[in-house]
């Protein structure tokens, strides 16, 4: 069954695109989007000649406005649901700050259920399929949360930095693992994530903007009849906005955040652009981040990125160079 599950997947790189809804009282505002469909987004596109253009990207799926995180999250189960049969998984949500990212990983500020993100909907169905089966296999699963920021990775759940003593092969040794079995313990626990991460943002406002943030789920089952053990990971990976700065106008520590921003974005752009052209060097050792999901990208290995397009049409700029990133890893 798992070998024919190999042999369906054509390519293990998804490309998915959200578009955000316009936020509370601009809605008629101009609209950088003029038609969307299941997997192509067309945009406006101004032209030099005062007329303007249009642009069409393809990807394997376009979700627009209205549709709902309940949706989002059906198209993405199946991915998640094979952690369970021993695969590795990253989910990326890579765009613009205010784009819509965390809504998509984590929820709205005032979480409802009805707005819950992928990652408490995965770890909840991940407990629920675990338990239908558990008759033939007993899964252990547990959680780290990290931060990237400045490339120096930071445990989330524990609030210290990572002593980062063996910098080859990096895999966080030293980052706690909390074995979780409910709902409401990672619930519990992405509080505290969330907590560390606000401490240090104090220092620098919204400083979640300009650092990685990564859920990453451990699944370790054991059939219960052969005794053999299958291991499975997750990294949800909510990435640093994707705007560029402008060079003139910062200096000092913004333009450092910048600088490690756009250095480590750009090598997860090649390490999944060389995996999607199935080139012989993958470039892994860029940047922490991809140093840190090395063993989750490629191989047999499943990627998904979402990348998220804010509607207006002041952002033209910045949606134009995030469909350009998407388009190259697709
Ligand atoms: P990012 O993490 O990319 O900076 P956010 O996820 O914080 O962006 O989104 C910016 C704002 O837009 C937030 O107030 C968020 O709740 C809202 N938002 C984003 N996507 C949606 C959506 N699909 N539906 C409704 N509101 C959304
Ligand atoms: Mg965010």
């Amino acid at each position: 069954k798992l070998y024919n599950q190999v042999q369906d997947l054509k390519g293990n790189i998804r490309v998915y695109c959200r578009v955000r809804p316009f936020l509370n009282g601009q809605s008629n505002s101009l609209s950088s989007v003029d038609n969307i469909d299941d997997s192509t987004i067309a945009i406006i596109t101004p032209s030099k000649y005062g007329k303007e253009g249009r642009k069409s990207f393809t990807f394997n799926k376009i979700f627009s406005p209205s549709v709902t995180q309940a949706e989002v999250f059906s198209d993405t189960q199946p991915l998640i649901r094979s952690v369970l049969d021993g695969y590795n998984v990253c989910i990326f949500a890579y765009g613009q700050t205010g784009s819509g990212k965390t809504y998509t990983m984590t929820g709205p500020k005032e979480l409802t259920e009805e707005e819950l993100g992928v990652n408490y909907r995965a770890l909840s169905d991940l407990f629920l399929l675990s338990n239908q089966r558990k008759e033939t296999i007993s899964y252990d699963i547990s959680v780290q949360m990290l931060e990237i920021y400045n490339e120096q990775v930071r445990d989330l759940l524990s609030a210290d930095e990572i002593r980062n003593s063996s910098q080859n092969g990096i895999n966080v040794p030293d980052a706690s693992l909390v074995p979780v079995s409910s709902t409401f313990d990672v619930i519990n626990l992405m509080n505290l994530g969330q907590k560390n991460r606000a401490v240090s943002a104090t220092a620098m406002n919204d400083r979640s903007s300009r650092s990685h943030s990564c859920l990453t789920v451990h699944v370790q089952g054991k059939d219960l009849t052969s005794g053999n053990i299958l291991r499975g990971s997750m990294h949800l990976v909510d990435l640093a906005g994707s705007e560029r700065v402008d060079k003139s106008e910062v200096t000092g520590d913004r333009l450092k955040e910048a600088q490690h921003i756009n250095k480590s974005l750009s090598a997860l752009g090649d390490v999944i652009a060389s995996l999607a052209s199935k080139s012989s060097h993958v470039p892994y050792r860029n940047s922490k981040l991809t140093q840190l999901l090395q063993d989750s990208l490629g191989g047999q290995a499943k990627t998904l990125m979402f990348v998220h397009i804010a509607p207006e049409y002041e952002a033209l700029g910045e949606t134009i160079s995030t469909l350009k990133f998407a388009e190259r890893v697709a």
